[in-house]
């Protein structure tokens, strides 16, 4: 994890910052299918209830998987990472999940101002239920590693979408509006970081470990992840990509097509995977994904014709009913209109009646009634239910009332401080439940006022965070090359001490300037040499890999941060550089402009005090590659230079 954030860090992306605090800000918002939350309700009302089958339920869900892992790594700090989620069962106790489960589990995205209108949520649960069986798949297969862990990892790698859906329901959804074609491009523009980075920063903190982190990030393009050739991250984030392009183009255009494109079986070729496989192993995904589908109240939608064996989906998401005034759920004995129902009608408030435990949860899921009646002669454990409804965010913000017998003293403290907000009496009169009803309405009105007050708050406080992103970036960035400026070096240069200082991590900086670059200002004109830096930043970015910085310090000079332990392979980088900016030709009307650049390389040692003595060391070496006739990489090692020479 540390190491994970020291790359982060090093690369010099001062995003992840702001990233950390807008997803403090939504950590506990990130809604969970209805589905989920009905099935681990009735879970855990069962006394009977394993581990496993928990863990099964859970695991369905990305927000509700993260919540948990996080948990579990938060309290285990010394121990072993927790990667899957039967573990994280195991080390919090199944009661504790339970209950987090439980009050998280219907996190309510059905108001206007919170649903991010553009995001399709239930393709969003869709999607990752299946990618994340066929990960656990290929990895069956392949043994690249741990089936669960992969299912788990694959699971949540899609989970900042759903996370700018929660923080940014507006903006977000009129990004998506727009349909860009490059979506990730557009977050980067648009917020400052993308759904990958936020990702991986949220997968970090739910504690999963960086080997399977970084490659997941690439799940997108896993072309675009510079790990070696044949190295586990390469094959990891080649699985990743392989789940992910697998159940996207399975649930677009059916698992015919999603296993003979020639996309699929080029990556399923480079895992060492036989292509005919593929079909049979997808079959038997998107079959688990339909039983699964089936119980959470995901839809597993139809796929297309390629698939004939698809039955149709009688699951459908119970759409919530259009919201009136106040609605209200009515749990009372079978087979009788209960008087109250009529008394309730004639106020104008929608009265849902049921008569049983699991369709009361049910509905009450779906329509997430403001006022919940229990009848005296409901067949249940009222206790057990109030305390169950209590128990979940939506429920606390309910107004229960309990109908009793009779209303001796007895019977109210138990009915109240099972968590009803009030008791009345079976044969209340009209005239009285009048006045209880004002309570409710004020109850309401005040509740309403707030949630309004709330919303807008949460609005502004967003709104701010993202101006701050901005502002920030436009302080941490330099406007000519859009390359991190100093003042963004500086401060990645001391994360990257104290990084290196706690976990003895390495710590390279590689000076670099360009040769001769005021006489291209005196031939061709200061807006050409404007050009040049452009080009020149362009071509020193485009060379560099994750954990490593690129930073333009001021005029003609560049650094490049990096963790790179092995010398050798430093200067080997530092050469790359120099030849790729040799072999630069930067077309100027009919000239082309040549230009070389000087680098000089420092690693951290024992005798600097501080990240000044490395940039200072890194410094020497520099002027010693100018002095030794430019266009070179010199190295400083204690108090000798030593020069590559150019070949
Ligand atoms: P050396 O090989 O010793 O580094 O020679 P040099 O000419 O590159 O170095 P010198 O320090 O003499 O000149 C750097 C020039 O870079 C001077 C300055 O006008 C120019 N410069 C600095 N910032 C900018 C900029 O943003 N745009 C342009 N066009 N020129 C810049
Ligand atoms: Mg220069
Ligand atoms: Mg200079």
């Amino acid at each position: 994890m540390q190491a994970q954030r020291l790359a982060l860090f090093a690369s010099g992306d001062p995003s992840l910052s702001t990233a950390r605090t807008l997803l403090d800000n939504a950590a506990d918002k990130l809604p969970s299918p209805n589905g989920v939350a009905l099935a681990i309700m009735q879970l855990w009302e069962d006394e009977h209830a394993t581990v496993t089958q928990l863990a099964h339920l859970v695991q369905s869900d990305p927000a509700l998987s993260g919540r948990l892992l996080r948990l579990a790594n938060s309290a285990s700090t010394g121990l072993r990472p927790v990667t899957s989620i039967p573990e994280a069962i195991v080390r919090i106790g199944l009661k504790t999940v339970g209950e987090l489960a439980v009050a998280f589990s219907i996190i309510d995205v059905n108001h206007d101002d919170e649903r991010c209108q553009a995001f399709d949520y239930l393709e969003f649960w869709s999607h990752c239920l299946l990618m994340a069986l066929v990960s656990r798949e290929l990895g069956r297969v392949t043994s690249i590693a741990p089936p669960e862990e992969l299912f788990t990892c694959a699971l949540m790698t899609r989970i900042g979408l759903l996370a700018f859906a929660t923080i940014y329901p507006q903006a977000f959804s009129d990004l998506l509006d727009t349909k860009p074609s490059d979506l990730a491009a557009a977050e980067r523009q648009q917020f400052g970081f993308d759904h990958n980075e936020l990702s991986a920063e949220m997968l970090t903190d739910f504690g999963l470990p960086e080997v399977l982190v970084e490659p997941a990030t690439f799940h997108e393009h896993s072309s675009k992840a510079h790990f070696e050739e044949h190295s586990r991250g390469a094959k990891l984030a080649t699985l990743f990509h392989l789940g992910y392009q697998l159940s996207k183009s399975c649930l677009e255009e059916g698992i015919g097509e999603a296993s003979q494109a020639s996309r699929t079986k080029t990556l399923a070729r480079r895992l060492g995977l036989p292509t005919d496989q593929l079909s049979t192993l997808l079959r038997q995904s998107v079959n688990e994904w339909r039983e699964w589908s089936k119980v959470l109240e995901i839809p597993a939608a139809p796929l297309p014709p390629a698939d004939p064996q698809a039955p149709a989906d009688d699951h459908a998401s119970g759409a919530p009913g259009s919201k009136l005034k106040l609605q209200a759920l009515l749990i009372h004995a079978q087979g009788s209109d209960h008087p109250l129902q009529q008394l309730l009608e004639t106020r104008d408030i929608h009265v849902h009646a049921c008569d049983e435990q699991n369709a009361f949860l049910r509905l009450a899921l779906q329509i997430q009634p403001q006022l919940i009646v229990i009848g005296e002669d409901a067949h249940i454990e009222k206790d057990r239910l109030c305390r169950l409804i209590r128990s979940t965010e939506w429920g606390k913000k309910v107004y229960l009332i309990s109908i009793l017998d009779c209303c001796d003293s007895e019977q109210v403290t138990h009915a109240l401080s099972s968590g009803a907000d009030t008791c009345i009496r079976k044969d209340i009169g009209s005239h009285e439940l009048e006045a209880h009803l004002l309570v409710v309405q004020r109850f309401f009105d005040l509740q309403t006022k707030w949630e309004h007050d709330r919303a807008e708050l949460r609005h502004i406080a967003n709104e701010l965070a993202l101006n701050h992103r901005r502002m920030e970036l436009l302080s941490l960035t330099d406007q000519l090359t859009g390359l991190p400026n100093r003042r963004s070096a500086i401060e990645a240069l001391g994360q990257a001490w104290n990084m290196s200082d706690r976990f003895e991590h390495p710590m390279s900086a590689i000076m670099i300037d360009i040769d001769y670059f005021k006489n291209v200002n005196d031939q061709f004109g200061h807006a050409v040499g404007d050009q040049v830096l452009i080009d020149v930043a362009h071509a020193l970015r485009a060379d560099i890999r994750k954990g490593e910085g690129c930073y333009r310090m001021g005029g003609e000079e560049f650094l490049l941060l990096s963790s790179i332990a092995d010398i050798k392979q430093l200067i080997v980088v530092a050469e790359r550089l120099r030849q790729r900016i040799a072999a630069l030709r930067i077309q100027h009307a009919k000239h082309h402009i040549k230009l070389t650049i000087s680098l000089g390389v420092a690693q951290r040692e024992a005798e600097h005090e501080s990240f000044d003595a490395v940039l200072s060391a890194a410094d020497k070496a520099l002027y010693a590659a100018k002095a030794g006739g430019r266009n070179r990489v010199c190295f400083l090692h204690g108090t000798r230079i030593h020069t590559i020479t150019p070949r």
